[in-house]
């Protein structure tokens, strides 16, 4: 009847289920699908002519109330009358002994992703009654199953080799796979999210781990925790580049950071972003000798618009190699002392001068704070791709007293998001600036 229907068979299901042991809501005479069967069977026994075993009388528990009775009949009769024929529509998770993937419906057509990194086939569909029909566009071949509804919210598709897979709703749109959240945030709330194509691992405070499914949905955000019948849901806000908000359905609310630690060569970037502070390091041979280029023109740039407000910029200090800033970090510990020193210079290795990304403007005193050359500073670096790297009041999270000269080349879009945020660059990765010891 199918074209195709073997090698398709092999291709679209995902292992092969126990079908003796998976239980299905009305499938009373246990033959693997709910019909016309099943009715005859409930009726007989409300009219005490058969009796039914453990696994019969919970599959006859339509309402799932603990009683079998004339409700659960009528339940009965409402899932073969109204699901005959009935595509489903929107986002569902299939699961396979635990092997899950995305089917978004649309109106005769649809969407296949597998969870991870979120790959997606396309398909179209037909509904035979209880018979469903998937052709992939990709290979041209078709496969079918037979659909049980076991609620509103859940069916059971039975592929042609034999295989169970079990749906669940997620959410009404279609997702497609440029919404997907891949990555590690940390949030707020001190939780880490693993996510990978549309599946994920939450690690919560205390290290509790559990799995998920989600998805977009428009301005909302569904999550589908394995142990739970009940999806999480919230309302999802972009803010930049590394940030969402979600405001989950009882108020609470959560900020999402991405985080992406890598190192490379001895050297830690944070989403892509090089890294120099009291936790992260650099080797002692690294070493590029100047300012880096980009961060040099992107000065000169700034330089003429400020000479054009009447401002003049000159750098006092820009790469500082290892040995020199041991050098200076050993005179200013000699002169007033470790704890003193750690306030206001960094150690050898800790520098961000060392990056080639940094650099000391005009007077790297505090008696440059407040003068109108820090002030506009202040208030334009970020158009050319500068942050104030230690602000005032923040000595806590960055590690340094006020410094109103020092800034940071992170290019001209990432400037702009730090500065919107109002954030250190501690605070916009959600990462220490502390010494081990
Ligand atoms: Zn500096």
């Amino acid at each position: 009847m199918l074209i195709g229907a073997a090698a398709a068979a092999a291709s679209v299901p995902v292992g092969s289920a126990d079908t003796a042991s998976t239980l299905i809501k009305g499938d009373i005479n246990r033959d693997d699908s709910v019909s016309v069967g099943d009715v005859v069977l409930l009726e007989n026994y409300l009219l005490k002519k058969y009796g039914l075993n453990e696994q019969q009388m919970t599959a006859a528990d339509m309402n799932s109330d603990g009683s079998v009775d004339v409700f659960d009949l009528v339940h009965l009769k409402e899932l073969l009358l109204v699901k005959s024929n009935v595509l489903p529509k929107g986002t569902w998770i299939g699961d396979c002994l635990g092997a899950k993937r995305y089917f978004s419906f649309g109106d005769g057509d649809g969407v296949l992703t597998y969870p991870e990194g979120g790959r997606s086939r396309r398909f179209s569909i037909e509904a035979d009654r209880d018979l469903f029909c998937l052709t992939m566009n990709d290979t041209e071949s078709s496969i079918s199953a037979v659909v049980t509804w076991l609620s509103d919210s859940s069916f059971v598709l039975r592929w042609e080799d034999g295989t169970a897979e079990v749906f669940r709703f997620l959410c009404d749109n279609i997702v497609s796979s440029s919404e997907f959240l891949s990555g590690h945030w940390v949030t707020s709330q001190g939780r880490t999210f693993d996510m990978d194509g549309l599946s994920g691992k939450l690690s919560d405070r205390n290290g509790n781990i559990s799995r998920f499914e989600y998805a977009p949905d428009g301005e909302n955000i569904v999550f589908h925790f394995g142990s739970t019948d009940n999806n999480t849901e919230g309302k999802i806000v972009h803010t930049d580049s590394m940030h969402f908000k979600i405001t989950w359905s009882d108020g609470t609310e959560e900020v999402f950071t991405r985080q992406e630690i890598e190192k490379k060569d001895g050297i830690t970037y944070v989403n892509g972003i090089l890294i120099a502070n009291k936790t992260y390091g650099l080797p002692s041979d690294y070493n590029p000798g100047k300012i880096l280029p980009e961060a040099q023109s992107a000065f000169e740039e700034m330089q003429a618009a400020a000479k054009k407000d009447g401002i003049t910029l000159t750098i006092v200090s820009g790469f500082r190699s290892y040995s020199y800033q041991g050098t200076l970090y050993n005179n200013y510990v000699a002169r007033d002392g470790k704890a003193d020193a750690d306030t206001y210079s960094a150690r050898p290795g800790y520098s961000e001068h060392q990056t080639g990304l940094a650099m000391d403007l005009n007077n790297a005193s505090r008696y440059f704070n407040g003068s109108k050359e820090a002030k506009w500073i202040a208030a334009n670096c970020w158009k050319y791709g500068f942050i104030i790297r230690y602000p005032e009041g923040k000595q806590d999270i960055t590690g340094y007293m006020y410094e109103s000269w020092h800034v940071r080349y992170l290019g001209k879009e990432l400037a702009k998001e730090v500065y919107d945020s109002g954030l250190t660059l501690e605070e916009f990765l959600c990462i220490d600036s502390k010494y081990k010891s």
